[in-house]
């Protein structure tokens, strides 16, 4: 049998069980991002899956009572999903080139979709701050082509990571100076910023998951590599409670400790992008894997904000 795991450390082998395997959800996709789970009363099942099949424009839902389904299409090639602080979904599409949120009576409303009147480029990832403040990053992967998204020349001539303050509509630029930003995400404390570059050449260091020293005010400051998956770049990744960054790679979902180390792999079929912790437990780990979706039991789960 295939090896399900990497074991590099025996802090790794405190957040797997290692007799759980992956379970395929649902297969058939182009390829599936913005992988995230959507907590719901209990009453209500517990929650569902969501996830983002972005060549074939559409979001796919998963739930233990209802299997998968066509959640949304066209979605406007949504990307990265994630949550707000009141658990409405907060969503990166390429096809808008904006930020969308839906409403909790399902209505979508656009948030953002242009900075100083020039359309973004194609709105990646994203992560809401305790502040309610929105991070994500928008490199030209939607644009490059009519593949995932409409293809168009950049309006910014930059790839920038942006905060937006949805209240007021205020978008800064906070982060100037990457190639492809990507994956974004905050320490549990909030006190680093994650920001993973699929720029670069494979084997550059740029290609890396970054860190940020971040005050409270969103101030960045100390920019250094964090982690370097192998094979492949990280995509989209998730920090648990522990601080440990489950990231998205070409072989496997790799777990970084806080100080950059790699503890360990859970190894996957294929080349996969985006994850989340969820699950009626919060510990079921999520998984897009190029054209399917997966979970697998770990004992870990996502961080909540402070
Ligand atoms: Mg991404």
């Amino acid at each position: 049998m295939e090896p399900q795991y990497e074991i590099l450390s025996n802090a790794f082998k405190t957040l797997i069980d290692p007799n759980a395997r992956l379970r395929k959800l649902g297969d058939g996709y182009l390829w599936t991002e913005g992988t995230t789970w959507v907590p719901d009363s209990a009453e209500a099942g517990g929650g569902y899956l969501l996830w983002s099949d972005i060549p074939n424009d559409r979001m796919l839902r998963w739930s233990e009572s209802d299997g998968t389904t066509i959640f949304r299409e066209p979605c406007g090639y949504t990307n990265g999903h994630t949550l707000d602080r009141e658990n409405r979904l907060v969503s990166a599409e390429h096809g808008g080139r904006r930020i969308s949120r839906t409403e909790l009576d399902g209505t979508v409303v656009n948030l953002v979709d242009n900075y100083e009147g020039k359309k973004l480029n194609s709105p990646n990832d994203l992560v809401v701050k305790s502040d309610g403040s929105i991070w994500f990053t928008d490199p030209p992967y939607g644009i490059l082509s009519d593949r995932q998204g409409h293809k168009a020349d950049s309006e910014l001539g930059g790839n920038y990571v942006f905060r937006l303050w949805p209240d007021t509509g205020t978008i800064e630029i906070m982060i100037d100076d990457f190639d492809m930003p990507n994956g974004i995400a905050f320490s549990p404390d909030e006190s680093i910023l994650y920001v993973a570059d699929t720029g670069y050449e494979l084997d550059s260091p740029g290609a890396s998951i970054h860190a940020f020293d971040a005050s409270s005010s969103g101030t960045l400051s100390n920019h250094r590599i964090y982690a370097k998956p192998t094979p492949g770049k990280s995509d989209g990744f998730r920090v648990d409670t522990n601080g440990n960054v489950w990231t998205s790679a070409g072989d496997s979902v790799q777990v970084f400790n806080p100080a950059g180390g790699l503890l360990g792999k859970i190894l996957t079929p294929d080349r996969n992008a985006n994850l989340d912790f969820g699950g009626p437990n919060g510990t079921t780990l999520f998984i897009g894997v190029n054209a399917e979706a997966y979970s697998i039991e770990v004992n870990a789960q996502r961080a909540t904000r402070p």
